[in-house]
């Protein structure tokens, strides 16, 4: 009798492979049809048990993250949009292992392989909690991640990228103060050059993470409304107990910061939303790829800078 993978959750138990089997993945190759994942600790989840072909083909909308729980915080607006839907799904893509997640309390006597099998089943069952199409943990060292020469991860996004064609893409921003993050945000951008224009996505956003991005002027902001969501929010970051329990109220901390957006957006009106989560656009270094990532977000700054010093006349 097979056991859903989540359950896995409870006892600390590695991959139930049987899940990933039957639903179309297989674990021993690390392929998904023509998609082959270089990490042997790659896995590809799919919740509903949805065949992988067309779990992966209904996907719309794509969240790729370093660690486990980046998604829930800074890709929630895709996770909101598609949830309870049947034409739109959302898919989590998590680069790093989990090997290196802090810890205390009472994980503080976990092994880093003990730590990397925690964090993997709590992004599991996120997606369960999520209803996301699918989840795939792609099980890199975070020093492999940051790493500009080793092209695996690129090369790994690039199969993912066209097996989905998602219609959004929601990564890191560039400005974030973790370089395990830039370094993802960096190999999504990179991964999606290499496509085919007509496969590209309509639309790619920089997510917030460790900084926010309030700072960028108003008419470069993508803004998410999540009003509405706080439930399934709430019940996302609940999965991520040795984060969480462990010292870190990150669940506290994006709900705050998406209620302080809402609020400080616009010293004279009215708050129109209560959870606001804000983007960087990053759609014209897919549609230039001659564009640098650093020259793109060094303008934003210098603009910022510049609406800072005109309050100063
Ligand atoms: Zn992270």
């Amino acid at each position: 009798m097979l056991q859903p993978a989540w359950r896995n959750w409870q006892t600390r138990r590695t991959q139930n492979p049987f899940p990933a089997r039957e639903c179309g993945f297989d674990p021993l190759r690390r392929q998904i049809f023509t998609v082959k994942l270089f990490q042997a600790a790659a896995e590809v989840f799919v919740p509903d048990g949805c065949p992988a072909a067309a779990a992966l083909a209904r996907i719309t909308h794509l969240g790729i993250g370093a660690h486990q729980d980046d998604l829930e915080f800074m890709a929630f607006h895709g996770v909101a949009e598609c949830f309870g839907k049947t034409k739109q799904w959302f898919c989590g893509v998590t680069c790093t292992d989990g090997a290196g997640s802090s810890r205390s309390g009472a994980y503080a006597g976990l092994g880093d392989a003990e730590m990397a099998d925690l964090r993997r089943e709590e992004q599991r069952a996120a997606a369960v909690a999520g209803n996301y199409g699918a989840m795939i943990q792609l099980g890199y060292a975070s020093s492999k991640v940051r790493d500009r020469g080793d092209k695996r991860l690129r090369e790994d996004l690039r199969g993912i990228l066209e097996a989905m064609k998602p219609e959004v893409v929601y990564t890191h921003n560039l400005a974030d103060k973790h370089p395990t993050h830039v370094a993802v945000a960096r190999a999504t951008i990179e991964a999606l050059r290499s496509l085919p224009p007509e496969i590209r996505p309509q639309r790619v956003i920089g997510c917030e993470g460790w900084r926010d991005l309030d700072w960028l002027p108003d008419n470069e902001k993508v803004v998410m409304d999540v009003t509405g969501h706080e439930a399934l929010a709430a019940k996302l970051s609940a999965c991520f107990v040795s984060q969480i329990g462990g010292g870190k109220r990150y669940d506290l901390a994006v709900a705050g910061r998406r209620a302080a957006h809402a609020t400080f957006s616009d010293p004279h009106s009215p708050d129109r939303a209560a959870q606001v989560i804000f983007g960087m656009d990053l759609t014209p270094l897919i549609k230039d790829a001659a564009l640098d990532p650093g020259a793109y977000v060094d303008g934003m700054i210098e603009r910022f800078r510049r609406a800072v010093r005109t309050s100063h006349g």
